[in-house]
């Protein structure tokens, strides 16, 4: 799949997410109103009816206007303007609302016409609703002035959820294919990035290793014409470049291999006591000749008061020699290098600084991935096969230390090393 297909693909995929879930949103919402409508209705029906049936019991004339009135989402009132019963109101209530199969939990108050004070009020639990029959306490009897009643549900919305189960549950499936799907993108994604990331390095590895082998081939070529050893001089200068583009691919092989190593196995780092600064500065002779080509110059502080530390010293000097060629390599003036060590956390911390070209903060979060090598526009400009800072990562990793980057385009870079003693 190309590039712009399987973008197409993850906008059209997360489009119909976001479009299914909205739907499915739409659908609860609408679907809570229409019970919330319902809901209210058998509420108002069924609190008519008390009243029907107060006012037959209290022998009044039934009111032509409707005594219901809802307050607020779950508060109702009915105006009765007569004596009321407690005990035979809260019969009356939980009847209507059983025969309407309305289960939910409720308050019901008394209040005097007159004053608007509530005079008896009592929560009916939702059991209680269902299994009395009639109440068997004695409840008040109010008969000295008019009344009216007023009926709270507090549980309403919760009666509402419990009568969509059949939404709830395809919500829930649908939230699942969602994560579900949402993670099939990420892992296409991640599996196109991988795949990216891979062609790079072997185009580049192709280009690094074709160009010293076809450069070791002429040379040969050419020391194999008798003439050449009638001049010395141009001898020597063909044995210099075979020298050096075997060296070039003696380093090119071995980078890949450190990293092969660590990968294929269990590491198992060779411990001893260590004096970290004369690692340093053995890593340093490792960086001399090509600092030299560049006239680049090093700045040591030494200010760790205890630098000696269990470490593998193989594997240390080679973290500090990838740094330090990184920090040579990519640098696009006379590099100017700064070390500095001191003591911090029980532990030893390592910053190496150089005024190189920088790495943005997008590029800083994925340098120490394996093969990441940061798009300069010109793949072949500093060669490299973006495994260096991995294996740094791995080695530290393996030493339980860590490293951190600060960065700034066109300034410099800092690599902060910190290394526990225990
Ligand atoms: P390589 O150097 O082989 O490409 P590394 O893993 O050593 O691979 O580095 C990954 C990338 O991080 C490099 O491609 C480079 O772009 C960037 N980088 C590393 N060190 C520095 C530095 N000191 N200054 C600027 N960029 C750096």
């Amino acid at each position: 799949m190309n590039r712009n297909t399987i973008r197409l693909v993850v906008i059209l995929a997360a489009v119909s997410i976001i479009g299914i879930v909205s739907t499915q949103i739409f659908w609860v919402r609408r679907a809570f109103d229409i019970n919330e409508d319902r809901f209210n209705e058998t509420v108002s029906i069924a609190l008519s009816a008390v009243a029907q049936r107060l006012f037959d019991y209290n022998r009044q004339t039934i009111p032509s206007q409707n005594p219901v009135k809802q307050l607020t989402d779950n508060y109702f009132v009915v105006r009765v303007n007569d004596v009321i019963d407690a005990n035979l109101l809260e019969y009356f209530l939980k009847d209507e609302f059983r025969k309407r199969h309305l289960q939910t939990e409720f308050e019901y108050s008394i209040y005097d016409c007159s004053s608007d004070q509530m005079v008896y009020g009592k929560f009916v639990a939702l059991d209680s609703t269902f299994k009395d029959k009639k109440s068997t306490v004695n409840l008040p009897k109010w008969d000295k002035t008019t009344y009216y009643f007023g009926v709270y549900f507090p549980a309403k919305n919760n009666t509402i959820i419990g009568e969509m189960q059949i939404w709830l549950f395809s919500s829930f499936v649908l939230v699942l294919v969602a994560i579900f799907f949402s993670y099939t993108l990420f892992v296409i994604l991640k599996q196109k990035r991988l795949s990216e990331i891979q062609k790079d390095f072997i185009n580049n590895m192709t280009h690094e290793f074709k160009t010293p082998i076809a450069t070791i081939g002429i040379s040969a070529q050419t020391l194999r014409n008798p003439k050449i050893l009638e001049n010395p001089d141009k001898l020597n200068k063909y044995i210099d470049i075979i020298l050096e583009e075997t060296n070039r691919l003696k380093k090119q092989v071995e980078s890949v291999l450190q990293i092969a190593v660590i990968s294929g196995n269990e590491l198992k780092l060779r411990k001893e006591l260590i004096d970290i600064q004369t690692i340093i500065e053995k890593a340093v002779q490792n960086v001399k000749p090509i600092l030299e080509t560049k006239k680049g110059s090093i700045h040591y502080e030494f200010s760790a008061t205890q630098s000696t530390i269990a470490a593998d010293s193989l594997h240390l000097t080679n973290i500090l020699y990838n740094l330090l060629d990184n920090a040579v390599k990519y640098c696009d003036k006379i590099p100017q290098l700064h070390i500095r060590t001191f003591n911090e956390n029980n532990g030893i911390v390592i910053a190496l600084t150089d005024n190189g070209i920088g790495i943005d903060k997008k590029s800083q979060k994925h340098i120490f991935e394996k093969f990441y090598r940061v798009h300069t526009g010109n793949v072949h400009d500093v060669k490299g096969f973006g495994l260096g800072l991995h294996y740094v990562w791995l080695m530290l990793k393996a030493h339980k230390g860590t490293i951190k980057v600060q960065s700034e385009l066109g300034k410099g870079s800092q690599f902060i090393i910190w290394l526990p003693f225990k």
